[in-house]
């Protein structure tokens, strides 16, 4: 199954991206992880990324497209992947069509701005794997400690409040129109993202038959 989550920063997609791929055995793929993975490694891409990603805008499409094109072609994409991140603009959106990639569902994942900036000052993910968690809704066993790889799990630099205010604005610009891209093709589901990340799992899966 190819599945899109779409939602605004700090809705859950990046949970739930990965309580899917571990039901499903499909990986999950964070463009916003890769571009952080290139930005620590200061690798020519990072370079391109890193003001785009510190001000809270979008990368240019001509980057991501081709960080994605490139891990979708990888050899554990042949049986479906969850795109968590990507497209976050139409004419990303276009990219992935242009590239035959058909997509079964694109799930969105609504939650209510002033929710979000509430929410998004609890966040922590893993600086090694990327692993998401929440201080309150889903807090790591060991505080700052990842529960899967035993990385540090921090404060985004891009979660700092002023930062969210900006993404926000980004994705209602330019990536909330996807909703209609998507609903126009048939292709669109929306499930409310609600606080306990197992009630969100809940509905998530039952939208996905899973
Ligand atoms: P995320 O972890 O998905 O919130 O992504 C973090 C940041 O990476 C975003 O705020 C963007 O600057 C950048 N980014 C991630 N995915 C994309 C994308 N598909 N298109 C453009 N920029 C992206």
């Amino acid at each position: 199954m190819n599945l899109i989550l779409l939602g605004a920063p700090g809705a859950g997609k990046g949970t739930q991206a990965e309580v899917i791929s571990e039901k499903l055995g499909i990986p999950q793929i964070s463009t916003g992880n890769i571009l952080r993975e290139a930005v620590k490694n200061g690798t020519e891409c990072g370079l391109k990324a890193k003001s785009f990603m510190e001000s809270g805008a979008l990368v240019p499409d001509e980057v991501v497209i081709g960080i994605l094109k490139d891990r979708i072609a990888e050899d554990d994409c042949k049986n479906g992947f969850i795109l968590d991140g990507f497209p976050r603009t139409v004419p990303q959106a276009e990219a992935l069509e242009k590239m035959g990639v058909n997509i079964d569902l694109v799930l969105s994942i609504d939650v209510d701005d002033e929710v979000i900036k509430a929410r998004i000052s609890g966040r922590r993910v893993c600086e090694k794997c990327g692993a998401s968690y929440h201080i309150e809704y889903h807090p790591t066993k060991v505080e700052g400690v990842c529960d899967k790889c035993g990385g540090k799990a921090a404060q985004r630099k891009d979660d700092a409040p002023e930062t969210v205010v900006e993404r926000l604005a980004t994705y209602h610009k330019q990536t909330a129109p996807l909703a209609d891209f998507y609903a126009a093709r048939g292709k669109l589901k929306r499930v409310k993202g609600l606080d306990g990340v197992e009630e969100t799992s809940k509905v998530v899966l039952e939208a996905i038959n899973a």
